[in-house]
């Protein structure tokens, strides 16, 4: 392990790459290891370049997740066979000996371990049998702050870890643990900290948001109120919540907040209330609605982005079609899709009937296109109208993006004095990428401003 000055400066100069798989709160995570392996003296590379080290952070969502973590690590392994490959994140938590069995592979940390992974690198020698640093989940109980600051524009903030719902479909909170979260005070701390590093808009990230505060006797409406005071931060997004906890209070508050944007993303996960009590989903199909209509009510223009899983175990054909019916009302703007997966020690194995495959794809499929559809319309209604943008720095080609507050992304021919920058536009038309083209409206303003 390393722990002394002598074995820090044996890592000076070297080179660390990172790859991360799955959600934002590996994202978050990942960035926060990254700056600590800064401070040891390592010098970030790309993933295509050359390395001393990778860091693999993984992800166990689906069956596919984890293919796609095995195929990473090993394409790794094969083109710098004689760098040190580190395994991290939920599939390492839940299948470390799968992983150590892939030839090549050092280190494969558990939850635990995760954020002291500079203590196993030692002088970075492989050894041919790797190291296993594994926990039972049950130990997992710490809070670690994380955030990841991207091309700086927008923050993604771990404001909580783990779950306690148990939900018959998921891994999640055999990968992750219980429900956990720092302070308000301290969560507040760390939205200054990305204050200062020049971020103006921060997305609150966790594994079941809604449920901050178990861990210290807070609420996560609190929370909010006291995030709004953060000087700095012009935007801030509530990513993924559960209906349960989306209460009418925090939407009250969204909707009088001056920082806290009209964009909601809700898990619905099925649209018939049979297949809601098989997964052990704690709300029925008429609460979701209802929070649906309470936020167009008060906030018309809201983005409401939806998951949806499709082919679930115990969904007939019937289930399919009166869930589609019912997502098809809703007014709300995308889904986000996933096929059903059979995770090996969840309870919804113990659910006989089966969906094959490929109607499981099929009814993704379907709630794909209805997705497009109902993203289109939402473009739609907005085309014309005069709306401030946060644009990202990054050149694509000749082009730059940004998103409205309620989560319309927005092309304009790229302009170095933008990036980072809010802006008025006025949006003209969808194009063939499915972004919306539009105008500066104060473009003089954005001419001679320093380059950032
Ligand atoms: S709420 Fe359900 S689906 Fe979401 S992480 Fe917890 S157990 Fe998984």
């Amino acid at each position: 392990m390393i722990d002394s000055a002598e074995g820090k400066n044996m890592l000076q100069g070297k080179t660390v790459a990172f790859y991360t798989l799955g959600c934002k709160l590996n994202f978050s995570e990942t960035s926060t290891i990254g700056r600590s392996f800064k401070e040891m003296g390592f010098e970030t590379v790309k993933m295509t370049e050359k390395a001393d080290i990778y860091v693999i952070n993984t992800c166990s969502v689906t069956d596919q997740a984890d293919k796609k973590c095995r195929q990473a690590i090993k394409k790794v392994i094969k083109t710098n066979p004689n760098a040190f490959v580190a395994v991290i994140g939920c599939y390492a938590q839940l299948k470390p000996k799968e992983i150590l069995e892939i030839p090549g592979v050092n280190l494969v940390l558990g939850a635990n371990e995760k954020f002291n992974i500079h203590k196993y690198i030692d002088h970075l020698e492989k050894n041919g049998t790797g190291d296993l640093q594994p926990c039972e989940v049950e130990s997992v109980k710490d809070f670690h702050s994380s955030y990841s600051m991207g091309d700086r524009t927008r923050c993604f903030l771990k404001i909580q870890d783990g779950c306690n719902y148990f939900c018959t479909y998921c891994t999640i909170p055999y990968a992750r643990g219980r429900s956990r979260n720092n302070s308000i005070a301290d969560t507040v701390k760390q939205a200054e900290k990305v204050a200062a590093e020049g971020a103006k808009e921060i997305i609150l990230t966790g594994v079941n948001i809604g449920d901050f505060g178990k861990s210290t006797n807070e609420t996560f409406l609190d929370l909010i109120k006291e995030l709004e005071k953060v000087d700095g931060i012009e935007r801030f997004r509530i990513s993924s919540i559960e209906p349960n906890l989306l209460s009418n209070e925090i939407i009250d508050f969204v909707a009088q907040s001056k920082k806290f944007v009209n964009h909601f993303h809700i898990p619905l996960q099925a649209g018939s209330n049979k297949v809601l009590k098989l997964m052990k989903r704690r709300y029925d199909r008429e609460l979701f609605a209802q929070r649906i209509e309470k936020i167009k009510s008060l906030l018309p223009d809201a983005f409401i982005g939806v998951d949806v899983i499709a082919g679930s175990r115990g969904e007939s054909e019937e289930d399919f079609n009166d869930a589609y019916k019912f997502i098809n009302e809703l007014p709300i703007s995308q889904l986000h899709v996933f096929p059903y997966s059979e995770r090996q020690g969840t309870k919804a194995l113990e659910i006989k009937e089966s969906v094959p495959v490929e109607e499981r794809k099929r009814r993704a499929k379907m709630f794909q296109i209805l997705s497009e559809k109902k993203l289109r319309a939402f473009y739609q209604e907005h085309l014309n109208e005069k709306l401030e943008v946060l644009f990202e720095g990054f050149n694509d080609n000749g082009k730059m993006y940004g998103f409205t507050e309620n989560y319309i992304k927005v092309e304009i021919p790229y302009n170095q004095n933008l990036g980072n920058q809010l802006a008025k536009v006025q949006l003209k038309n969808i194009n063939d990428k499915g972004n919306v083209n539009a105008e500066l409206i104060n473009a003089a303003e954005f001419s001679f401003k320093p380059i950032i």
